[in-house]
């Protein structure tokens, strides 16, 4: 069935199903209580004929026992002397007494061999003889003889039992006693002990004549004379059964035989009135039995109708459910039993494989997709009841037209179960997600090509030795790591917390507002900004740079979206300019001083040689002299400058002794009484190899400076001696100092420290001085400096034989240590 329209019939048809299986489910029940209850019908019954024969038994055993009784009574006669002498008179005196008192007597007569009576109540003695009768021929052959006898006279016939006992009379002849007993108290006993009005009570005696009951005018007694079961009762068995009666119509009848009075008890009723109980009880129950199954038909019908209507709504349901799955946009198969059969394949899968549903449903999937990864998945959920699930399943599927289809698949594969909740099948859906899959592959690629460009513009940006700061629209900035160390924070386009730092300034001091930032009016307003000078504090340096900024837009269809900014760090180059400029006016003054000086000594000397003032003159010349030696330092001084910068600095070496060469530089500087120089060598020789000239360059510009920066009495101390496999030349004064945060740079070019401003100088002597050094494999340093003075420390390498030889002799012989 393919849609809703066939389920109407389907409907029908289930609920039938269900009731004919009630109604089948009904059959044996209502079997096996028809069998019971005819067994409890029949035990009924039995009971109730069984009743009656007991009925029976104790009429029957009643009269015996009233037969037996009365027999007795003759017997006991018999031994009176009046009877054994056959005395009639005698015997009526006996007799007579007995008759009158028992009224159950009809008569007692006493009878002779012949059979004629001796005396009798009822006949004159000797006119009638017994001897035919069975009773007299029973009792004269010594038994008892008992017999039912109709006594007729005149038209009034009596029922009697005759009873005779057998009398040996005194003379030896024999004799028989007997007696006719009234029926009345039988019939009346016998009557009751019949319970019901509707049975009635029959005596046959053994001739077949009804004794006592209704008798033969009766037409619906029962004609059972006859049968073998009255027969079978006179010889002394007893029974209950059902008989037809002169009706035809069926009649419970029970016999039981006395055996003392000869005959047969017989009570019989109609069946229909003696198992009215137990068939009103049948009819019940029967009719109990057809509405239960009436009832439970109803319930079967309201309850099949439930029943059916929900499997129709699962077969709905499931219909429903595998139409969505055909029509989803999925490979979705169903698969049953351990073969995998193909139950459902959807159109989506169905082209997946390029195979007609035909091909498929019904098949096994190894017969389906030959990949053993695909079925062995499918075996295991299968197996196990584990679902699998698959995010992106590589999977490649070779159709039957050969050509090899490769993708991806999110998929997901359940175990079905049946109602039991046994495993009984596996269902599969599948989503392609390849477009998905190639397009993000893609995109990675693309991201990784992008990402792996951006780092390395990146990385060129950071290698620049400017700052590049990219603004965009949304204030968010990239930059190089120049332009975070220039800034000293990174650049992240928050002003207003840049700005609490310190504001940038121009080089005139006015602050900068965050719109005039060149960035910004770039961003802004699409100006290009070219070379601005900005003064900025470098947090993390705690340094005042100063910075050259341009700016430009960087537009993008004619709009612009972000802006771009290069700084370049200029504070060098500002500091040079200004060392530059202050050196030369220093210079110049530093030049001019002398040569007016120099010039004044001439016009002096001119004038004085025409006066013809000798010593006058001598003197003149001799301080000219001395003004143009310092001029020719300094310019000695420049042009090692320009030397050092251009790479063309020479060096004469040649073997020395450090200390002779220290010892001759300071006992050669100009005696000046106010600055005195003492020399302490500790150490006898310090072969050096280097430039005597220039050695002596660096000695006196360091014994000029200990000199020049010291005040009046302070003394230059020039100490020589070694430290390992150097020769060290220290030079000690008491003067200025240097102050301690200018330290650092006064080996810089033209660099002087703010308390030497009032001496003059241009600041190229210990920077001439500590290239020489270098240059000669040596160093000089600044070794202290304070208030009462500095020391300078110039070390050269000793030649190598003298290195680790022992220390020379003298009083103050031994290495002067570094202090
Ligand atoms: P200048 O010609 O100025 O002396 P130098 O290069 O010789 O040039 O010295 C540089 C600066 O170092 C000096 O200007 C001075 O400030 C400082 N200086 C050098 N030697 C001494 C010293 N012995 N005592 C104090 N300051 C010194």
């Amino acid at each position: 069935m393919r849609n809703s329209a066939g389920l109407a019939p389907r409907f029908a048809r289930e609920r039938l199903r269900v009731i004919a299986f009630i109604a089948l489910a009904f059959v044996p029940l209502i079997a096996i209580e028809l069998v019971v209850l005819q067994g409890q019908q029949q035990a009924a019954r039995d009971g109730l004929a069984s009743a009656r024969l007991s009925l029976a038994r104790a009429a029957a055993a009643d009269t015996d026992g009233f037969i037996d009784g009365n027999v007795s009574t003759l017997r006991a006669l018999t031994q009176t002397r009046s009877v054994r002498l056959a005395d009639a008179q005698n015997v009526n005196a006996i007799l007579t007494p007995i008759i009158q008192n028992d009224p159950n007597w009809l008569t007692i007569g006493l009878s002779g061999a012949d059979g004629f009576n001796i005396t009798s109540f009822t006949t004159p003695p000797h006119t009638v003889s017994i001897a035919d009768r069975d009773y007299f021929q029973a009792a004269i052959a010594g038994r008892t003889g008992i017999s039912s006898v109709i006594v007729t006279r005149g038209n009034l016939k009596t029922k009697t039992i005759v009873l005779a006992v057998p009398v040996v009379f005194d003379d030896g002849t024999r004799g028989v006693l007997s007696g006719a007993l009234k029926l009345d108290k039988v019939d009346e006993e016998l009557r009751s002990v019949v319970p019901a009005p509707s049975i009635e009570l029959r005596v046959v005696d053994r001739n077949g004549q009804e004794f006592i009951g209704p008798g033969g005018e009766e037409e619906n007694a029962p004609d059972v004379h006859a049968r073998p079961e009255v027969v079978e009762g006179l010889a002394g068995k007893s029974s209950a059964l059902v008989a037809k009666d002169l009706q035809g119509r069926d009649a419970l009848v029970a016999f039981a035989p006395a055996p003392v009075a000869g005959w047969v008890v017989i009570l019989s009723e109609p069946a229909a009135a003696a198992f009215a109980v137990p068939n009103e009880l049948g009819r019940t129950a029967g009719v109990l039995t057809l509405v239960g199954l009436v009832i439970a038909l109803a319930i079967g019908w309201y309850f099949s109708g439930r029943l059916a209507r929900s499997y129709m709504d699962i077969e709905t349901e499931r219909f429903r459910l595998s139409d969505a799955l055909k029509h989803a946009p999925a490979r979705v198969g169903l698969l049953r039993g351990k073969e995998l059969v193909y139950t459902m394949a959807s159109p989506g899968q169905l082209e997946q494989l390029g195979m007609r549903e035909q091909d498929v449903v019904g098949k096994p999937f190894r017969a389906v997709d030959p990949d053993p990864d695909h079925r062995a998945i499918l075996e295991r959920v299968y197996q196990t009841g584990e679902p699998f699930f698959a995010h992106e399943m590589p999977s490649s599927v070779r159709l039957p037209n050969g050509t090899l289809v490769e993708g991806w698949y999110n998929a997901a594969i359940v175990a079905t179960k049946d109602i039991a909740g046994k495993i009984d099948g596996v269902i599969y859906y599948a989503t392609d997600v390849t477009d998905l899959v190639r397009g993000r592959k893609r995109l990675e690629e693309l991201a990784a090509a992008v990402s792996a460009e951006r780092d390395e513009l990146q990385q060129i940006m950071n290698e620049l030795p400017e700052g590049v700061v990219v603004m965009r629209r949304n204030l968010t900035t990239t930059r190089n790591k120049t332009a975070d160390d220039l800034l000293g924070r990174p650049f992240s386009g928050d002003f207003e917390s840049a700005r609490a730092d310190s504001v940038p300034r121009r080089p005139d001091g006015r602050p900068y507002e965050v719109a005039d930032f060149p960035v910004m009016r770039a961003l802004l307003r699409g100006e290009n900004v070219h070379g601005e000078e900005m003064e900025i504090h470098n947090v993390a340096r705690g340094e005042d740079l100063s910075v050259l900024v341009s700016a430009a837009p960087v537009r993008r269809d004619g709009e612009i979206v972000a802006a771009v900014s290069v700084f370049q760090d200029i504070t060098q180059l500002r500091a040079f300019e200004r060392q530059r400029s202050e050196f030369f006016s220093m210079a110049s003054h530093e030049i001019r001083t002398p040569v007016t000086a120099i010039q004044l000594q001439l016009d002096l000397i001119q004038r004085q040689l025409s006066k013809g003032d000798a010593t006058q003159v001598r003197e003149l010349v001799a301080k000219a002299k001395h003004r143009t030696k310092a001029l020719t330092a300094l310019i000695n001084d420049l042009l090692d400058m320009t030397r050092i910068d251009a790479g063309r600095f020479g060096l004469e070496l040649q073997d020395l002794d450090l200390v002779e060469l220290a010892k001759r530089a300071a006992s050669d500087y100009p005696t000046d009484p106010e600055h005195p120089i003492l020399v302490v060598a500790s150490t006898g020789e310090l072969p050096v190899h280097a430039d005597n000239r220039r050695v002596v360059e660096i000695l006196e510009n360091l014994i000029s400076n200990a000199v020049k920066y010291s005040p009046r009495g302070g003394t230059v101390t020039v100490e020589i001696g070694r430290s390992g496999d150097h020769a060290i030349v220290r030079v000690r004064d008491e003067g200025i100092g240097i102050p301690e945060d200018e330290r650092a740079r006064i080996f810089d070019r033209f660099f002087r420290t703010t308390v030497a401003k009032p001496y003059g100088g241009v600041g190229l002597g210990l920077y001439i001085s500590k290239e020489i050094a270098q240059r000669l494999g040596g160093e000089l340093t600044l070794e202290s400096s304070g208030p009462s003075g500095s020391v300078f420390r110039l070390s050269l390498p000793l030649v190598r034989a003298e290195v680790g030889a022992p220390a020379a002799s003298g009083v103050n012989a031994g290495e002067l240590g570094d202090r």
